[in-house]
């Protein structure tokens, strides 16, 4: 818009400045011809609005002026003083707040001063220029709109980036994790193989290897043997069973099961262990109790917390509650009283081979996978686990399962 301005104003003065000097010339010649100054001026001024002229002789007195009274000798001393410093044809002077264009031409011995006031303000500029303003404020708004739209994208595209950036992240972060679990896993089966293994070959060498050996002793140690092949058994059960949940998940049936019967169930089975230890085993678990999930994983999850509280916590009884339910999930716990254990193990007590005890695990046939197969179980039917520590004693876990 200042560009326009000074365009504007730079053409009016432009046109101003020619035309006053095209009087000029003409006058100088009608002067020659025998036209007074007055018929001149009368002349042009009907033609050119607000027309002054002046003229001087060599001495710089007036000969002629438009003005009248007053106001024309003032005016008339102002033009003296301009042609005084005027060396160009064409001056601009401001005189009374008013700007004017002055023309000075010499003409024999006459000089030739005619003027015109004019003013060109911003807001004339523009209210003579509609449709440049029209164009000028289309573009601006164009321009902003496109601003706004580029900035937009370029926000959405740059959070979207960051997005992708960060969710490439934990995709990578959860392979390496696999990697890294899958080694830690290798590593610690070998070392869980080797052990009963060993053991096997130990029992049954010295059986070979004393062929005097009493029936007694060898009774022993194939006893020994035994148990040991009953620990790599179990071993390969929970193996498989996580190995199944975290490689082929999708593979595994799911049917609806309902809890209540399945828990009634189990309390049977485990009853040998549980009322030889003494404990009792509590559940309010209501009927029916309804999960669309696998029988034998769903099984396993309650098994393991029994079977771990009956082993480790030295209480006297368990608890298999149904907390509360949602429109989609149920919320269980299974707590015991016993000894529970120490808050440092609290956080890695899901993990594969984590022991707490590792001599009694061990001597207990634990394989330090039940509480993983637990977790993977829970995930696998939608829910999450955690552990707590009981302030009165014992343990609690509690978790959830998608209806
Ligand atoms: P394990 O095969 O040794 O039983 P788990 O993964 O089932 O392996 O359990 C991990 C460890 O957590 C156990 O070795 C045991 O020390 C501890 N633990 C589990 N449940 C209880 C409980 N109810 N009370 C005390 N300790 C427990």
């Amino acid at each position: 818009m200042g560009y326009q301005y000074t365009r504007e104003r730079d053409y009016k003065e432009g046109l101003i400045s020619s035309n006053l000097q095209l009087v000029n010339f003409q006058m100088g010649d009608d002067l020659e011809d025998g036209v007074t100054p007055r018929e001149f001026f009368d002349r042009n001024n009907k033609r050119i609005d607000k027309l002054r002229i002046t003229l001087f002789d060599n001495d710089g007195k007036i000969i002629f002026t438009s003005e009248k009274g007053e106001c024309s000798v003032i005016m008339a001393h102002f033009e003296e003083r301009i042609i005084s410093i005027g060396s160009a044809n064409i001056v601009k002077q401001i005189y009374n707040d008013q700007e004017y264009i002055y023309a000075i031409t010499r003409h024999n011995d006459i000089t030739i001063c005619s003027s015109l006031p004019y003013s060109i303000s911003f807001i004339e500029v523009f209210s003579d220029n509609n449709a440049f303003l029209i164009v000028i404020i289309a573009i601006s708004v164009l321009i902003s709109i496109i601003g706004y739209i580029t900035s937009t994208l370029y926000r959405s595209l740059e959070s979207a980036t960051k997005e992708l950036d960060k969710e490439h992240e934990v995709a990578l972060r959860e392979e390496q994790d696999k990697i890294r679990l899958k080694r830690q896993l290798t590593n610690n089966i070998n070392h869980e193989l080797k052990t009963p293994v060993c053991s096997i070959l130990g029992y049954t060498e010295m059986i070979m290897n004393n062929p005097d050996i009493s029936m007694e002793s060898c009774r022993t140690f194939v006893g020994k043997a035994y148990d040991q092949a009953e620990r790599l058994r179990h071993l390969m059960t929970d193996l498989s069973t996580i190995t199944r949940i975290d490689e082929a998940g999708e593979m595994i049936d799911k049917e609806s099961v309902d809890l209540h019967k399945m828990v009634d169930d189990l309390i049977d089975d485990v009853m040998p262990q549980s009322e030889k230890q003494n404990i009792t085993i509590k559940s309010n678990i209501c009927e029916p109790t309804v999960v669309y999930g696998n029988h034998s994983l769903l099984y396993s999850i309650f098994r393991n917390l029994v079977d771990n509280a009956i082993a480790y916590s030295g209480g006297r009884c368990i608890w298999i509650d149904l907390k509360s339910e949602s429109d989609d999930a149920y919320y269980f716990s299974v707590r015991d009283n016993g000894i529970g254990i120490e808050q440092k193990h609290l956080q890695y007590i899901f993990e594969r081979f984590y022991r707490v005890d590792k001599g009694r695990s061990r001597k207990l046939g634990g394989t330090g996978l039940g509480l993983s197969i637990v977790k993977n179980a829970v995930l696998f039917h939608g829910g999450i686990i955690e552990a707590r520590i009981e302030e009165l004693g014992g343990l609690e876990f509690v978790f959830s399962l998608k209806k």
